[in-house]
């Protein structure tokens, strides 16, 4: 069955922006009789708010909304994501790093092509791991590329794609080629929380059958990273579909910043859900 989802993270009140990603999303899952989930993605605990939490859900159902129940809360479900740390150390496609924020900025600036260089610091001397990890350091796990590569096979690797419907920031769409090696050995376990974005959100597309995912295309980049975790996991591959951010009156795209577009300023101000929607271009509820 067709589903969709979106999957705020609660660090802030929803503005304009979401109300329009979740518009979107919510609206082809209705048009195709399909499934509307609700994912938190709160795995941030230095971000996220229990309170923006029940404001997300209270935002989306005065916008009109319904979605699937229980609502995955990400930030209960940490031993899923350990689980999956787990079966990729196991085959050897991950690496522990010890550097701090500053040693990967300055390895990056060192790098011969500068800080567009993908970040990838390769594991640390079998010595100087051992005497880390004796120190008991704190080490994030990162994906290596190289190994990734070895394991997936040049044809798989070479032939990794994803299908987008929508559009990329420059017009990308159709039959996209994945370029795993855009976003570097990524961090798969952050050091302080043991998880990190790309893992936890392409685990629970997987887990919730999420076969359609719509959002900003400020998240097109990422899809490179999900695809190859898709690849090296065995999940299905979701189609993608981004589309545009809305921008504000300025011309600039909203932000968590923007107090003055958050749908909670605007409903004390009077505004209904029904003209929001019609303003963001969707003037049926359903
Ligand atoms: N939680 C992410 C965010 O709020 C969205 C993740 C996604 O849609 O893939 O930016």
């Amino acid at each position: 069955m067709f589903t969709t989802r979106f999957a705020p993270s609660p660090t802030g009140r929803l503005h304009k922006g979401h109300a329009f990603s979740a518009l979107t999303a919510w609206s082809a899952a209705k048009a195709t009789g399909g499934q509307f989930v609700l994912r938190i993605e709160d795995i941030d605990p230095t971000r996220c708010r229990p309170e923006h939490e029940a404001a997300i859900l209270e935002d989306l159902a005065w916008l009109g909304l319904d979605w699937e129940t229980p609502v995955r809360r990400q930030s209960d479900h940490l031993a899923d994501y350990a689980a999956v740390i787990e079966a990729l150390r196991a085959r050897d496609l991950l690496y522990r790093c010890f550097r701090t924020r500053k040693e990967i900025l300055d390895h990056i600036g060192n790098a011969p092509h500068g800080a567009s260089e993908a970040v990838r610091p390769g594991p640390h001397p079998a010595d100087e791991e051992a005497r880390l990890l004796e120190g008991g350091q704190p080490f994030a796990w990162r994906l290596s590329l190289d190994r990734a590569r070895d394991a997936l096979g040049e044809a798989a690797w070479t032939g990794l794609h994803f299908i987008e419907l929508g559009a990329g920031p420059n017009g990308e769409t159709g039959v996209l080629p994945v370029r795993p090696d855009a976003a570097g050995d990524v961090v798969l376990a952050r050091k302080d929380t043991g998880v990190a974005y790309h893992l936890a959100v392409t685990h629970d597309d997987a887990l919730q059958g999420v076969d359609h995912v719509i959002r900003g295309e400020d998240l097109f980049e990422a899809t490179h990273v999900q695809s190859l975790l898709q690849a090296l996991m065995g999940w299905p591959a979701p189609v993608y579909r981004h589309h545009r951010l809305l921008t504000g009156p300025d011309g600039r795209r909203y932000a968590k910043r923007d107090r003055s577009a958050t749908l909670a300023e605007l409903r004390t101000g009077g505004l209904t859900a029904e003209a929001l929607r019609a303003e963001l271009g969707f003037s049926r509820a359903g």
